[in-house]
């Protein structure tokens, strides 16, 4: 949970409702499909859901989304300042970029299978798992992904728990290694989970790299992914 999250809401309640005591608030990170909030009281608990999307956000941008999200639960004007502050953060172009990607991942319910045309992601996962982490990692789904991209090489998808793969490597002409070196990479992420340092999203730990070092062909791979 991020730090001081539970503080913004608390003050935000005592704020628009001064004269109530504070209920209990449950505050968590969702992995909606879009950008997304939900609020609901449920036996005297407000139990808050914000999309993941907002994990890195300032925290202006929370103290204005916890005012928006109590002023509706409770039926009371949302202040304009607080309404354009979070507006302005959601419509910024690094949001907008993320929200379309997680969109195009997350809202299609439909994966494609993990058997392409020339490579098996569920073979290649479980040989990893063994070589790599003592057969001890669970599989999530594993998938190509519907468009043969170039911006997005792998992705995991916590929403479907899906390591969804670009198509353009499922090609006779791409070494068997570089598929193996783009899955290790996601299953790395299944390990380390992304923490947040101060405000930002920290995405690949030192651990992270140190690990990822650990792959044989890592150099090769990396020479290989630079000719797409
Ligand atoms: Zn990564």
């Amino acid at each position: 949970m991020r730090e001081g999250l539970l503080e913004i809401f608390q003050e935000a309640y005592s704020q628009l409702r001064p004269a109530s005591s504070l209920p209990e608030i449950k505050i968590e990170f969702f992995a909606f499909a879009n950008i997304n909030n939900t609020i609901r009281l449920r036996n005297g608990r407000l139990l808050v859901r914000l999309s993941d999307l907002l994990e890195g956000a300032p925290d202006a941008v929370l103290r204005a989304i916890a005012h928006i999200l109590l002023a509706k639960m409770y039926r009371q004007p949302v202040d304009r300042g607080h309404a354009a502050r979070y507006r302005r953060y959601v419509a910024s172009r690094e949001i907008v970029r993320q929200a379309h990607l997680v969109r195009q991942i997350r809202g299609r319910k439909r994966l494609r299978p993990a058997r392409g045309r020339y490579y098996d992601l569920d073979a290649i996962f479980e040989e990893l798992n063994t070589r790599f982490f003592h057969g001890l990692m669970a599989r999530p789904r594993m998938s190509w992904s519907q468009t043969r991209t170039r911006r997005i090489l792998g992705h995991y998808d916590p929403a479907h728990n899906a390591i969804i793969i670009s198509r353009i490597f499922d090609h006779f002409a791409v070494p068997q290694y570089v598929v193996e070196y783009i899955v290790y990479h996601e299953m790395l992420h299944l390990k380390h989970p992304v923490k947040l340092k101060g405000s930002r999203r920290c995405v690949h730990s030192a651990e992270f790299q140190a690990e990822e070092k650990l792959f044989p062909h890592a150099a090769r791979a990396n020479t290989f992914l630079k000719t797409l």
